[in-house]
């Protein structure tokens, strides 16, 4: 093919997919638009995940009528003059492409007033050109209107998720600007649907409420600034840390709840992903992660913001000093609060449960603390194996000799640190690890009835709302079926939460919202790649974990010796589904050989 200039229909589209990767990037660049305009109330509304329309609606300065054609031009924007600008951002917006990226692969109409103007100017635009223009009734303000978002760009429309996915991520972009915005109110209307509303009261605490739900705001406690921070080098830090971040004992297994804002503006980074990690160190078990909403404040002109098409990355002038004071002021916060709730003050909460106590870790270096059951509170067990169905007589022939993967026959002696069932067999003493050996019991049972369509399921007595994120939600619409082949029985209830009727009988008597809000946070980070089967194996390796006995709890004999019996009856009784081992043996011959009787 000849060398020749790209149609400019086709390069403005071409360009646009940096911008406007998926309908949820049409709203986060409107809504940076609307906060640069200094609306304070700002409407977010999705039709059929984002596709046939979005339309976001503000109360800011508008744009005067003469002006709205060019605001769709390339490289058009009001916020940046000169490379000196460039320097020192303090807007959302300083491209000057989205309008022009928005209008290249979908229909827009924008109606646009500002305050000195009589009547509102309304605009639409097909192919990128302008094809209609009245003027109108409306309030002070901006409302731009995108319909059928990519129906002209099949390669990108290929590539997006079912429009549930695609709702759930504009749901995500909704609730990371209001926490970035506490001052701003914003709603999300989703099929007509209210979906998401912050009250803009200024306070995160609020915002936290509606994105987390209050039983999970109420596990947050707050990361002030330093009063006299230092930077690495001593001097007075510029580098100012605030947010909320969550006790240890409240943790989730993605990172998904991690929201940063540099200078409030949402972003993606791993060194500060990092550096709160790092901050837990030693507080959380392995595979769990922290929940955070933290806004760093750095001067303007220590961040570059023009990195990254979509303006979600940044580069800091000074990024140690950056990771030292996120570092820093989440391990103050750890140690101050040391797990004091904060959240009875929420309004609307009831009186926090019991603080889980948080005991800071010894520093390093310092004797491994002796056992100390207090530190691990009896609690009585959840699931009571003993409640489980009995034991089926094993199934291969006494004579048969054992494969490697069968047990031998154990007789129980007891339990140690509340976590470990301590058995004897001819080979040796056996430690069976009573959470990851029930794991593998409850595995392979369900995945033997999930084959068979045949998950037992149990009606909960009184139905139980939990709350769910818009994301969540919209997850549970996705993958409804699985759920429900795998036991649950779930209907939306209100704007923000879900009735939950029936769980797998497996899962009854365990915190029910809790485990189906994981298991959820579960699939959001798998429905990206993973085949259906795969989702579905680690959808039940995830109900498993929530429904297997924990560390910590006091078995009976009987419980221990049901748990054993069970674990024998497996195919693969020792590892979990995780991989992990089940048990470990101290052989005859070691116990033998350490006790210097060979
Ligand atoms: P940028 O935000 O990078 O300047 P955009 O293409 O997003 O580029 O917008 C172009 C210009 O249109 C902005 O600079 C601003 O002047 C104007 N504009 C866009 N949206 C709004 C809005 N909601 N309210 C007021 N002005 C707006
Ligand atoms: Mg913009």
């Amino acid at each position: 093919m000849p060398i020749r200039v790209l149609d400019p229909q086709l390069a403005a589209k071409i360009a646009a997919g940096e911008v406007i990767e998926r309908p949820a990037s049409v709203v986060k660049e409107l809504l940076d638009n609307a906060i640069d305009a200094g609306a304070t109330h700002i409407r977010v509304e999705a039709r059929a995940g984002g596709l046939s329309l979005m339309r976001v609606t503000d109360d800011g300065s508008g744009i005067p009528a003469a002006e709205i054609e060019l605001a769709f031009a390339r490289h058009a924007t009001s916020k940046l003059q000169s490379v000196q600008d460039l320097a020192a951002i303090r807007s959302l917006g300083f491209r000057g492409e989205a309008l022009h990226a928005i209008a290249a692969v979908a229909q827009v109409t924008i109606i646009s007033k500002t305050a000195g103007e009589a009547a509102a100017t309304m605009l639409h635009f097909e192919g990128g050109s302008v094809t209609q223009r009245t003027s109108r009734g409306a309030p002070d303000g901006t409302a731009i209107l995108v319909e059928n978002l990519f129906a002209t760009v099949p390669a990108r429309l290929k590539f997006l998720k079912s429009p549930a996915a695609e709702t759930g991520r504009i749901g995500d972009v909704a609730a990371q600007y209001a926490l970035a915005h506490p001052g701003i109110q914003i709603s999300l209307i989703v099929d007509g649907r209210l979906s998401f509303q912050s009250t803009g009261s200024g306070k995160l605490e609020d915002v936290l409420v509606k994105v987390l739900g209050v039983d999970t705001a109420r596990g947050m406690m707050p990361v002030q600034p330093a009063e006299e921070a230092q930077d690495v080098r001593g001097g007075e830090s510029k580098v100012r840390v605030e947010g909320f971040i969550s006790q240890p004992a409240v943790t989730r297994s993605t990172r998904s709840y991690m929201s940063f804002f540099v200078n409030s503006r949402w972003v993606q980074s791993r060194m500060l992903v990092y550096a709160l990690e790092e901050a837990y160190h030693t507080l959380l078990q392995v595979g769990r992660r922290p929940l955070a909403v933290l806004n760093i404040q750095v001067p303007y002109d220590e961040v570059d913001v023009n990195v990254h098409p979509a303006k979600s990355e940044v580069r800091f002038l000074r990024e140690r000093d950056v990771f030292v004071a996120v570092q820093k002021a989440v391990r103050g916060a750890l140690v101050d609060a040391a797990g004091i709730p904060l959240a009875a003050s929420y309004p609307g909460a009831a009186a926090p449960a019991a603080p889980a106590r948080w005991q800071p870790p010894a520093p390093s270096g310092a004797e491994p603390a002796p056992y100390q059951p207090a530190l691990a509170p009896w609690r009585p067990p959840q699931v009571a194996v003993s409640a489980l169905p009995p034991a089926e007589p094993a199934r291969s022939s006494a004579g048969q000799a054992a494969s490697a993967t069968k047990l031998p026959p154990l007789r129980i002696l007891g339990q140690a640190a509340l976590t470990y069932i301590i058995a004897e067999s001819p080979e040796g003493v056996y430690l069976i690890d009573q959470h990851t050996a029930h794991e593998r019991i409850i595995y392979e049972k369900l995945k033997a009835e999930y084959a068979r369509l045949a998950v037992s399921s149990q009606g909960m007595l009184e139905p139980q709302a939990v709350e769910v994120t818009p994301r969540q939600a919209a997850l549970l619409g996705v993958h409804g079926q699985e759920l429900a082949d795998l036991g649950f029985q779930i209907e939306p209830f209100g704007p923000s939460s879900m009735l939950v009727r029936a769980v797998p009988a497996i899962l009854a008597g365990q915190n029910v919202g809790q485990a189906l809000a994981e298991i959820l946070d579960d699939m959001t980070d798998e429905s990206g790649g993973l085949a259906p089967q795969a989702w579905q194996e680690a959808l039940i390796t995830t109900v498993t974990c929530h429904s297997a006995v924990r560390a910590g709890q006091s078995l009976t004999f009987d419980e221990m010796r049901q748990l054993v019996l069970q674990l024998e009856q497996t195919t693969l009784p020792r590892t979990c589904p995780h991989g992990r081992p089940t048990m470990i043996l101290l052989s005859q011959a070691q116990l033998e050989k350490e006790f210097g009787r060979r």
